[in-house]
């Protein structure tokens, strides 16, 4: 008898712990993950780490990428506005020291969908048969 009961405790506690996690989820996990800030953190934290550890990637991407850039800034206002972003839409940096991830923009679909989600539309695009 002890032990059905102690069956039947274990159970209860892990039927409440899944419910629990349905409710983190539902509440916090998906909306966070949805969000335009989760998009474009993730979106910057990507772009960095192909930038500095994959680099064939990249140089592949780029032979694989067309069209040209409309300066249209759009992709230095995701998350946040850059700070090297002149009123006048002007780079800074450029020709100096624009940071590697910022020359390599867009490296996929990926970045391009990303530009496409703030209302954007990149001048670049992937041929997606090769
Ligand atoms: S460094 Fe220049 S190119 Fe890169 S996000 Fe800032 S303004 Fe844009
Ligand atoms: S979003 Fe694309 S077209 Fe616009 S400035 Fe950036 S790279 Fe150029």
């Amino acid at each position: 008898m002890p032990f059905i009961t102690q069956e039947l405790r274990r159970r209860d506690v892990r039927a409440a712990a899944g419910m629990l996690f349905d409710r983190v989820h539902t509440v916090l996990v998906r909306p966070v993950m949805q969000s335009r800030v989760f998009l474009h953190a993730a979106g910057k934290i990507r772009r960095f780490c192909l930038v500095h550890f994959r680099k064939e990637y990249i140089h592949s991407q780029l032979l694989a990428r067309e069209g040209e850039c409309r300066q249209c800034g759009f992709c230095c206002n995701m998350l946040f506005t850059c700070p090297l972003l002149t009123r006048e839409g002007q780079c800074v940096a450029y020709g100096v020291c624009r940071p590697r991830s910022c020359r390599v923009f867009p490296i996929d679909q990926r970045d391009i969908d990303e530009v496409g989600k703030c209302g954007g539309r990149c001048g670049y695009r992937f041929d997606s048969r090769r």
